[in-house]
């Protein structure tokens, strides 16, 4: 079977939201992956940003082999040492007192978020533009892409919309009746955009003034993609909900939303509720992630190799500027031409992501060595230099 007749077969039974697949994968080992007609990628996108160890590595194999063999699922009527783990290494990470409720997924997480601000007894949320929060009904109601939205309403409503990085349209968004704001630190889906410095910290001083929560969707930006566990770090503030998924389990499904300080104590027995939220192969799967991040120094490789591939593109012709922290990286182009670079380079054996038409985004497995990364500097170089003749 080649991948021409997988394709086939996935359009006459798999539902067509995401498009004609651009492969069909059958195996991965570390930072690369192989298609049914055998030919080798190196992933640079890495599931976006949830191959947080690469594919198919060891110690989530060892975790998720051995939990499953002594316990594998269980209902929230109980709980389990890896759930109980999971939640305390979280709040250790954050450095914070908090709650942490698990979930499958990022929209899951901030549809746990967005019931928590519902118990303040406020309903406005204040949320950026460029926005990307999830698909299902609620996360998608704080989503910007009007095209997402548009076929879905009404959504949950009482959203109001400010520019992202504007300090001056932030603080004149939020008053008194606002129940959040919901900002990423860096945006995603964006294409890797990042606020002006001191944006964060603008963020936390109008919302502990007017009392509202500062809920930070750390989905696609937490977990080491910045080269640090959540990329609201260094502003040194203390949010009130953060959420994490994406590289959380390392391609094992599980997301969580941390509520510090009294943001924990929002939601109540009865309030919400899942059944397979932090079950104990998912939770044990992510605190083998952590531990491997922690013994391995990735944190610090992500700053270098994320480095690597910001200083090699940043003074090509076609590139306006490279922007991220850490494997979170974005190349921005000087034409709308990202859909012919991501086909080339997927010719050329490197999987990347044309965010938008003038955004293209990397976010490799934190493992990726410096060889790997320069070598596909120099692929991308002739790639740039190839679209831009
Ligand atoms: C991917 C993403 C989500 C949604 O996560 P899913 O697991 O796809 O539901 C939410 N927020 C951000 C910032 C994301 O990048």
């Amino acid at each position: 079977m080649t991948v021409s007749d997988w394709t086939e077969r996935y359009q006459g039974a798999v539902m067509n939201t995401f498009g004609t697949p651009q492969g069909v994968l059958v195996r991965g080992e570390g930072a690369y992956v192989w298609d049914a007609d055998g030919t080798k990628y190196l992933d640079l996108l890495g599931g976006i940003a949830v191959n947080a160890l690469g594919h198919g590595h060891p110690a989530i194999l060892d975790a998720v082999t051995q939990q499953l063999g002594t316990l594998g699922h269980i209902s929230n009527f109980f709980t389990s040492k890896p759930q109980v783990e999971l939640a305390e290494k979280l709040l250790d990470l954050i450095g914070h007192e908090g709650r942490v409720f698990f979930t499958n997924s990022g929209t899951e997480a901030n549809e746990a978020a967005f019931k928590a601000t519902r118990r303040t007894g406020r309903t406005r949320i204040v949320v950026a533009e460029g926005s990307f929060h999830g698909r299902t009904m609620g996360a998608l109601a704080l989503t910007s892409k009007e095209a997402y939205r548009a076929p879905f309403e009404p959504l949950p409503g009482d959203v109001s919309w400010v520019p992202y990085g504007d300090t001056a349209a932030l603080e004149a968004a939020v008053d008194d009746t606002v129940a959040a704001v919901l900002l990423e630190p860096i945006q995603g889906e964006a294409g890797v955009v990042v606020p002006p410095d001191g944006y964060l910290q603008a963020a936390r001083e109008i919302t502990s003034k007017q009392g509202a929560l500062l809920w930070l969707d750390e989905v696609q930006t937490g977990m080491g993609r910045s080269g640090a566990w959540f990329a609201h770090t260094e502003s040194g503030i203390v949010p009130d909900l953060v959420t994490v998924a994406k590289g959380l389990g390392g391609g094992i499904p599980i997301g969580a939303c941390i509520a510090l300080g009294d943001a924990g104590q929002l939601l109540q027995p009865g309030n919400h509720g899942t059944t397979f939220g932090g079950n104990p192969v998912a939770t044990a799967a992510a605190l083998a992630v952590i531990a491997t991040i922690e013994s391995d120094g990735l944190l610090d490789n992500a700053r270098k190799i994320g480095d690597i591939f910001r200083d090699g593109l940043a003074s090509h012709p076609l590139v306006a500027e490279t922007t991220g922290r850490g494997l979170l990286v974005g190349v921005v182009l000087t034409e709308p031409v990202t859909a012919d670079v991501q086909k080339a380079a997927l010719a050329a054996g490197l999987i990347i992501n044309n965010a938008t038409p003038t955004r293209l985004r990397l976010a490799p497995p934190l493992i990726l060595t410096v060889e790997q990364a320069e070598g596909a500097v120099a692929t991308l170089t002739q790639i740039l230099d190839e679209v831009m003749a």
